[in-house]
């Protein structure tokens, strides 16, 4: 390795629009790794300069579901530190002084294309099957031009310009030189018309003022290098070392999606998985202890810790191996800790929740446990005959499953006033009443048709715990075949333009 010069800064900087991913976690833990490893810091920064997808709740579930991993931050929104502020949205007068600085060396333009010119100009660019991307018809318009439409109020962005001809060559502390032909590289706005930066400017910015020395990232941010490297060229600043990590992956290769697997760090934490377990298999995707062992504690794998040792090809993210390993843990635990760890997960506020939709249900204590066992389960126990409905049939309640779990796959907030307002809307697209329409979600998540409010159970179960239990109800019903994905494919299309589906319904 390269004698490092200036203290190891790291950082993670993930986007607060979501549920807290298991990636987010694993380039998280590399990150920590490499710098404590170095006897250096870990940064935490809020990347949320997309104001429609960012939320405030997201972003706390990211702080609160990495501390519970045990991912420590130096720095970050909610303890500060030198470089503070730690919220990209709070930094907006820190990237439009450096959009100017771009500006006024020529190294960036204001780009007064509509948006018409620029859906025509890929429209054209899709025909010709040529490269997509601006065609620089702003780059070198009058100087006087540029100003009269400046002070005339104008829309515009602010776009870096980008050489035509020749290669970007990308150091990568993985990868080795990445070359990639400047005529791929799109001239990529840096300013967008409302004032706020993209990612790209606002990324390269603070990974500099916050003295950031490397960047561990997911692979999908390679195609972003050359961008960023003639970023910090332009500045004239030097670039922090590159390290692109591998995407983990569902088994079937496919990136890691929530369509596939639980990908919620929250979900496992619901699921009773140990956060040491979860972040010792977390050390395993592409990586080993030297000596192959599989259980070893963040202490051990800081201490043992060599980027080198990551390997390349996709980790397989396998919900069953992550469930051995977690059995492995709780079983190697001393039965004090062990009692610990069980009451975190019965935590009072996950009791408090489920209290509430059992009380007026019960009228002894000891009944609670069967009429809320569901919401401790991992899965609950289901066949065919679970979902017998005298008035829909095994094929409709599969159909009105699969639609709901894409809308809930889809669904921004999860809230109850949303799961709710979603369902009734499909069922009255359905054509099906409520009270019927409801049955098999009450059976997917409880077990039973009778049990206690399912869209509030659904809310405080959560998305990863709701989706993974409709998709376990649709298997037992035999599954979706490919005949009949590309007909609810349809249906999901009509209901989402505010279509009735009541003409396209299997016969009950
Ligand atoms: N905000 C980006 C993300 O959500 C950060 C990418 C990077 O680390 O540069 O992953």
């Amino acid at each position: 390795m390269t004698a490092l010069t200036k203290p190891v800064r790291t950082r993670v900087a993930p986007s607060p629009t979501g549920d807290p991913h298991v990636g987010t976690a694993y380039v998280a833990l590399f990150n920590v790794c490499f710098a404590r490893q170095h006897g250096g810091q870990f940064i935490l920064r809020i990347e949320d300069t997309d104001q429609q997808r960012s939320t405030p709740e997201s972003e706390q579930q990211i702080l609160s579901s990495l501390k519970w991993l045990g991912l420590n931050w130096d720095e970050g929104p909610d303890i500060g530190g030198p470089h503070a502020p730690y919220r990209q949205s709070e930094r907006s007068e820190i990237y439009k002084k450096h959009a100017a600085i771009l500006l006024d060396k020529g190294h960036a333009f204001r780009c007064f294309c509509t948006s018409e010119r620029l859906d025509a100009l890929r429209a054209e660019q899709t025909a010709a099957k040529g490269a997509l991307g601006y065609d620089g018809h702003c780059a070198n318009l009058p100087v006087a031009e540029v100003a009269a439409r400046v002070a005339a109020g104008e829309p515009h962005v602010i776009r870096m310009k980008v050489p035509r001809e020749g290669v970007c060559e990308v150091n990568d502390l993985l990868r080795g030189t990445i070359a990639i032909d400047w005529k791929e590289v799109d001239m990529q706005v840096l300013m967008k018309a409302d004032g706020l930066p993209t990612y790209h400017l606002a990324n390269v910015v603070d990974d500099h003022l916050m003295e950031i020395t490397h960047v561990l990232r997911g692979e999908e941010w390679i195609s972003s290098a050359p961008k960023h490297k003639l970023l910090y060229e332009y500045f004239g600043w030097d670039m922090p070392q590159l390290c692109h990590m591998p995407l983990l992956r569902n088994p079937d290769k496919s990136k890691l999606s929530k369509r596939k697997n639980p990908t919620s760090i929250t979900y496992y934490e619901r699921m009773g998985y140990l956060p040491e377990a979860l972040l010792n298999y977390l050390g395993r995707m592409g990586w080993s202890m030297p000596d192959e062992r599989e259980q070893f504690t963040l202490a051990e794998m800081i201490a043992h810790f060599d980027v080198q040792r990551v390997s390349l090809g996709g980790p397989i993210f396998d919900v069953e191996k992550l469930a051995w390993l977690n059995g492995q843990w709780l079983k190697s635990l001393p039965l004090d800790q062990f009692v610990a760890a069980f009451q975190r997960w019965a935590s009072p506020e996950f009791l408090a929740r489920v209290a509430s939709q059992i009380q007026t249900r019960v009228s002894t204590l000891s009944e609670a446990v069967d009429k809320a066992g569901f919401f401790f389960a991992g899965k609950v126990v289901l066949t065919p005959e679970s979902f017998t409905h005298k008035n829909l049939s095994a094929e409709q309640i599969k159909g009105l499953l699969q639609l709901a779990l894409w809308e809930l796959e889809a669904l921004r907030h999860w809230e109850h006033a949303h799961i709710s307002e979603l369902l009734q809307r499909l069922s009255g697209a359905l054509g099906i009443k409520l009270r019927d329409f409801m049955a098999p979600f009450f059976v997917s998540m409880a077990g039973t048709p009778s049990a206690p409010p399912v869209m509030e159970a659904m809310a405080i179960m959560g998305p990863d715990m709701t989706r993974a239990r409709l998709r376990e109800a649709i298997a037992v019903l035999g599954g979706v075949s490919k005949n009949e994905t590309k007909v609810l494919e349809k249906q999901l299309a009509a209901f989402r333009r505010g279509e009735s589906l009541v003409a396209q319904q299997p016969d009950a």
